[in-house]
């Protein structure tokens, strides 16, 4: 739904005169919605720096052999197709101001190692064996898959960038497995540190006609 901002009480008239909400339930003042530019909430914006997902909230599913047991084992990545992210109006000059740049193609996120709190409480209900793993390669801790029956880390720069990885399906031959939109059932937008993998939405077929 809305992303929640923070509002001091003497700029309530301001932010409300620019399209934002009181949101009695959330007791939080937030952007709505069908508010399609967030960049003039900027200022109330309690992020400065990752990616913040709006409405739909997704999660791409598909499937990968583990490198250890051999069986085949889920796979997640976080899904944008209404998303904003924090960059430089002139990538060129680290000087220029930053903007919430809204991005213009659907895409997937990896090496997420921060996520607002209401995000990962879905993750760890549902989706268990996606979650923050401390990986020897990367030598951080980022949300990961993790084989669901042997419980072994399955890399994640191998499942998105690597040519066959999970989430990087060879182009010609395409993946073995499917891949599958699932709707989360949150109540707020979320905000992530991460990565933008590299799987372009075109170039994968998703079951059930594969509308996004
Ligand atoms: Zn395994």
């Amino acid at each position: 739904m809305p992303l929640s901002l923070q509002v001091p009480f003497s700029e309530k008239d301001e932010v409300k005169q620019l399209g934002a909400w009181w949101s009695a339930e959330q007791k939080t003042w937030v952007i709505p919605d069908h508010v399609s530019n967030i960049t003039r909430f900027k200022k109330w914006i309690p992020y400065q720096q990752g990616i913040i997902i709006r409405r739909p909230y997704r999660l791409l599913l598909t499937a990968r052999r583990c490198w250890k047991c051999d069986k085949v084992t889920p796979m997640v990545a976080l899904a944008g197709f209404n998303y904003y992210s924090f960059e430089y109006l002139d990538e060129n000059d680290p000087e220029s101001t930053q903007e919430w740049i809204k991005g213009e193609e659907p895409t997937v996120f990896a090496f997420a190692t921060e996520m607002d709190e209401h995000l990962n409480d879905y993750l760890k209900e549902h989706f268990p064996h996606f979650r923050l793993t401390h990986s020897k390669t990367l030598e951080e801790k980022t949300w990961a898959n993790n084989c669901q029956l042997c419980g072994r880390l399955q890399g994640e720069w191998h499942n998105h960038e690597d040519f066959d990885g999970a989430f990087c399906p060879d182009p010609y031959e395409g993946s073995p497995f499917e891949f599958k939109l699932h709707e989360m059932a949150l109540e707020m937008d979320f905000h992530i540190l991460a990565d933008f993998g590299s799987l372009d939405f075109n170039e994968i077929e998703l079951q059930n006609g594969g509308s996004y």
